[in-house]
């Protein structure tokens, strides 16, 4: 029989909507599936899973399972795939299923497929050469993992039918320990996430330094609450974090509108963003790439156009 583990992601013990999408692929996939929460104290998290349509919501809760080390969880994801029989374990696209899932999956001797944004019979589409091509995949084996790509995979509306919980055992003896965790550095901000926002607003290298991007673009994503990110040229300029980078090698991501301001829409930005709904953008170079994919364009100078923006939307 088919079976489907999804493993859901959390952040300190707040679920990742990106779960839900995997959940929803694999409801897709058709075969029964559960879900699988790993960490420590993640009872309330388990909770909050119920509602993704699971056969089960499976708990791996230790203390040796409290921060996500990639060989621990590796090893409790193989072990329980192995156990339940699974046939497909899956994941959304995210720095964590990036790190973890290889991982299981070469412990299970099993073959892998990632980004993936379609699924039919048993064939995988996925986005490659910076959404440029679209392949489709099979995999050989009894047991196959996947990533997939939470923008392409819309969360089901919560079950009526809250799935039970069961605890899953930790052998923690036979725990991998060759990394440890040393510390964590978490930048506080109150801006949602770019991969759970409806609104992202973007800067690129119209912005000249680190006051004018927080001022600029900062200040327009909070009059709009929402996400802020940034194109590689100003992440490569230490103008922003990495963490805000949006692209083929940044965060891939899809809210309802995405503001492009002062970026010119190369194709490995656009990789990152182009399934956004609307897109809107500001660039005073009318012909500038971003242009053509833009559902909304205004040729202005940002410095000027945005504080004028950020007045009137106060209003
Ligand atoms: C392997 C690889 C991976 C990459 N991955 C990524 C990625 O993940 N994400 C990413 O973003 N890039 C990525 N890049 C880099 C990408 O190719 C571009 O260099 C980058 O996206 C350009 O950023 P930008 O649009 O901010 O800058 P630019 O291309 O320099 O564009 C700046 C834009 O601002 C406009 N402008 C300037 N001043 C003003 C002003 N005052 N008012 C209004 N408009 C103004 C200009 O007209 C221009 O269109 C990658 C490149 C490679 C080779």
């Amino acid at each position: 029989m088919s079976l489907t583990l999804v493993i859901a992601e959390h952040d300190q013990g707040q679920v990742k909507l990106a779960s839900f999408s995997a959940a929803a692929f694999a409801a897709q996939v058709g075969a029964p599936f559960d879900l699988l929460v790993l960490g420590s104290g993640v009872a309330a998290t388990a909770e909050a899973l119920r509602a993704a349509g699971a056969r089960t919501v499976l708990v791996a809760d230790h203390a040796d399972l409290a921060e996500p080390l990639a060989d621990r969880y590796a090893h409790v994801i193989a072990a329980v795939a192995k156990a339940r029989g699974a046939t497909l374990v899956v994941g959304a696209v995210s720095t964590f299923t990036k790190d973890v899932l290889p991982r299981a999956a070469a412990l299970l001797d099993a073959a892998m497929v990632s980004d993936v944004i379609g699924y039919a019979g048993g064939v995988f589409r996925r986005a490659q050469y910076a959404g440029n091509a679209l392949a489709t995949v099979e995999l050989e084996g009894a047991v196959k993992f996947a990533t997939v790509r939470s923008a392409a995979f819309a969360a089901a509306a919560p079950s009526a039918t809250p799935s039970p919980v069961e605890a899953v055992a930790v052998d923690a003896a036979a725990l991998p320990k060759h990394a440890t965790f040393v510390s964590r550095e978490v930048k506080k901000s109150a801006r949602p996430d770019a991969t759970e926002a409806r609104i992202i607003v973007s800067g690129g290298r119209a912005l000249k330094n680190a006051e004018d991007f927080e001022r600029l673009v900062g200040g327009l994503a909070d009059t709009l609450g929402a996400a802020v990110g940034s194109s590689r040229a100003l992440v490569d300029a230490g103008i922003t974090p990495n963490s805000l980078q949006i692209g083929q090698t940044g965060k891939i991501v899809a809210p309802e509108l995405y503001l492009a301001v002062g970026i010119s829409g190369a194709i490995q930005h656009m990789a990152g963003m182009k399934d956004t709904k609307i897109i809107a953008a500001i660039n005073k170079d009318a012909e500038a790439p971003i242009f053509e994919v833009a559902d909304y364009g205004l040729v202005a100078d940002v410095y000027e156009a945005v504080p004028e923006l950020i007045q009137k939307l106060k209003k």
